[in-house]
């Protein structure tokens, strides 16, 4: 095709430029127009993965992971819809529909195993989000100290007064504060000892390269090292492998989550491997 030969020689690629973002935000706006009815019919579902203490394989809590299939475009990957929720305005109305639903299936688990959310950049620039998650977990009559936030370093860097202060009403009702992704971002150390994190998940490309790269070894090692000092617990994210496991545990991290302990599962089955197969304390 012709635009296909402008690409070629190379003198065309402003035309080419020009058609993808085209079609990538007509692509978009399909995804923002059935998100948003989706969000109404309540159609998107938090899924829960399990998060593991590496030593005894006990499971201490669950991460919620959005999930959505669309009548028409099927499934849509949460890193490319909650970007567009985003962007477009949705995150707020979205998160607080899989808060609610994810707080009201967490409320049947037994023992005393906490609910991990992700927040988005821009909910740590609106005052309200604070106010909106105890909100509805006082609707669910569940223990905000069984809720934890997960945040990136993206997300408290665009303004980082304001992220504080959401942090800090947060963590006045006994929220905890976890640091996702870690590894990725803009990380300044300093930011870490200033925001008080209770837990840091360290991302899974460190973990995935863990068994044949030095320099992650030493990397985890290193956040390892610098958590302990800083009193903050630590989940390495992405562990698929019994070896990626053992070599963890062999570093002395506590906490992990991945495919190997489980994949994100609907409510439902959640609840049903807790009540069958889950290593728990004690049933209470
Ligand atoms: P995240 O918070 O870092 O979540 C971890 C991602 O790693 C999830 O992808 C999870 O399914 C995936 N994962 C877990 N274990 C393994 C493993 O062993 N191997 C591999 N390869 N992947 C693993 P998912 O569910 O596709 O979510 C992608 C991202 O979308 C999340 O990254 C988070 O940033 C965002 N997200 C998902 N749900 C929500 C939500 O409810 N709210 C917000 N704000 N963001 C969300
Ligand atoms: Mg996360
Ligand atoms: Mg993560
Ligand atoms: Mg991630």
């Amino acid at each position: 095709t012709a635009l296909y030969h402008a690409k070629r020689n190379g003198r065309g690629r402003v035309v080419v430029y020009t058609q993808e973002m085209e079609d990538a935000a007509k692509r978009d706006t399909r995804i923002e127009q059935a998100l948003r009815r989706a969000v109404s019919a309540e159609e998107v579902q938090p899924y829960f993965q399990p998060i593991v203490d590496l030593a005894t394989r006990r499971i201490v809590g669950f991460e919620a992971l959005a999930r959505w299939t669309d009548r028409d475009l099927g499934f849509v990957s949460p890193s490319v819809f909650i970007p567009i929720a985003e962007e477009r305005g949705i995150i707020g109305a979205l998160s607080q529909l899989l808060l609610r639903k994810a707080s009201r299936a967490a409320q049947d688990w037994p023992g005393d195993l906490f609910l991990s959310f992700n927040l988005s950049p821009s909910q740590l620039v609106d005052q309200n989000t604070a106010d909106h998650i105890l909100t509805t977990l006082a609707r669910a009559s569940f223990d905000p100290r069984r809720l934890e936030v997960e945040i990136t370093e993206t997300g408290m860097m665009s303004d980082p007064a304001s992220a504080e202060k959401i942090v800090q009403d947060l963590r006045a009702e006994g929220v905890r504060i976890s640091l996702d992704d870690f590894g990725t971002g803009q990380s300044s150390l300093g930011r870490l000892r200033e925001f008080h994190f209770d837990k840091l998940k360290i991302d899974q490309a460190f973990v995935a390269s863990i068994l044949d790269d030095r320099a992650s070894e030493h990397i985890i090692r290193a956040i390892l090292a610098m958590c302990e000092g800083l009193d903050i617990e630590v989940v390495a994210e992405g562990i698929e492998t019994e070896e990626q496991a053992a070599r963890l545990v062999e570093f002395g991290c506590r906490g992990g989550q991945g495919y190997l302990f489980g994949r994100p599962a609907a409510a439902a089955a959640t609840m049903r491997h807790l009540t069958t197969f889950a290593k728990l304390p004690a049933a209470s």
